[in-house]
């Protein structure tokens, strides 16, 4: 799906909150702010987000003096706009990979159910359209399904993976990942990890296990960690956010299943709390379905 479709049911809710909240007035007062504020928690932005933008809004309005509600929409996409954090890297857009980093480790951590088989699968189709070769590792060795699931994706899209039996050591699954990546001369290495909230320190123990044995083999990988967030939960991801950056050095995020939920706003709170950029999102079940996050077209979609 496209941004715009993707982004659909978001879109609605969100300006048709925004415009109910300024119905009727022609300038922005107390009441439109109040109105506004109500409408962006409703619509997932986060308390905290919320009152940042609205904090924002007031500023300028006590500036200029007068702000038309017509002008809002404009005001309101350039400070959420100012909110979302830009690309660290302008070539990770074409699925380039950074020089000098090959084989390029990206582990990916969240919770089970949250799409993160599904991103792995899509990357993994992206990366090898952009003419990399790409190796999977299945470190999530705790349910038979994730490894199944994980096999049927490298099927799908043709690209190799390393597994071992189930109840394996997930550190030793990326140790061999890592090892045949750099024996194959592999461009990307994608490692899928077990996500297990209910026990913090274990996770912890798990994820940190993992890094040190792939950084045995490549000093600084895993050079990206990528946490997979489900939009679909609204605040919900938010507190798997905390738990995992809490847990880990989280150094990127994909936000799924967009499409078919009003609760986009989500996006806005996570990027505001988190301070780590958001890299793509997942707008549906295929494995086109993944989109590069770009903030301004983030932005225009859901004001257009
Ligand atoms: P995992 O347990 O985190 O590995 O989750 P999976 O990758 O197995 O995904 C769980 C379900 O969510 C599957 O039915 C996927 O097809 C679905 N899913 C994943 N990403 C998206 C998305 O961006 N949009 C939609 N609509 N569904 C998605």
């Amino acid at each position: 799906e496209s941004l715009d479709q993707g982004l659909q049911k978001t879109k609605e809710s969100f300006l048709s909150k925004i415009s109910r909240a300024v119905a009727g007035k022609s300038t922005v007062d107390t009441e439109v702010l109040d109105n506004l504020e109500e409408a962006l928690v409703s619509a997932d932005v986060g308390i905290d987000t919320t009152i940042k933008i609205i904090e924002k809004i007031e500023a300028r309005v006590a500036k200029d003096k007068y702000l038309g509600t017509n002008e809002l929409n404009k005001v309101l996409q350039e400070e959420i706009a100012s909110l979302l954090i830009d690309a660290p890297d302008p070539d990770y857009k074409d699925f380039e990979t950074p020089p000098g980093k090959k084989p390029y480790v990206i582990m990916v951590v969240g919770v089970n159910g949250v799409g993160k088989t599904t991103t792995i699968g899509k990357l993994a189709y992206n990366f090898k359209k952009a003419g990399k070769s790409v190796l999977l590792g299945a470190a999530d060795t705790f349910r038979a399904a994730a490894v199944d699931q994980l096999t049927v994706w490298s099927e799908r899209v043709g690209v190799p993976i390393v597994k071992q039996s189930m109840g394996s050591d997930p550190a030793s699954v990326a140790f061999d990942t890592v090892q045949s990546g750099v024996a194959r001369d592999m461009d990307v290495i994608i490692i899928d990890t077990a996500g297990r909230l209910h026990n913090k320190a274990h996770l912890m123990e798990e994820l940190s296990k993992i890094k040190r044995v792939m950084a045995k083999q490549i000093p600084d990988a895993p050079h990206e960690v990528l946490l997979v967030l489900d939009g679909s939960t609204g605040q919900n991801a938010l507190e798997q956010a905390k738990q995992f950056t809490a847990a880990t050095e989280v150094s990127s995020l994909a936000i799924t299943k967009l499409d078919g939920t009003a609760k986009g706003g989500v996006v806005l709170a996570i990027a505001n709390n988190f301070k780590i950029p958001v890299k793509y999102i997942g707008v549906g079940e295929k494995m086109e379905d993944l989109q590069v996050f770009d903030k301004h077209e983030f932005v225009d979609s859901l004001f257009s």
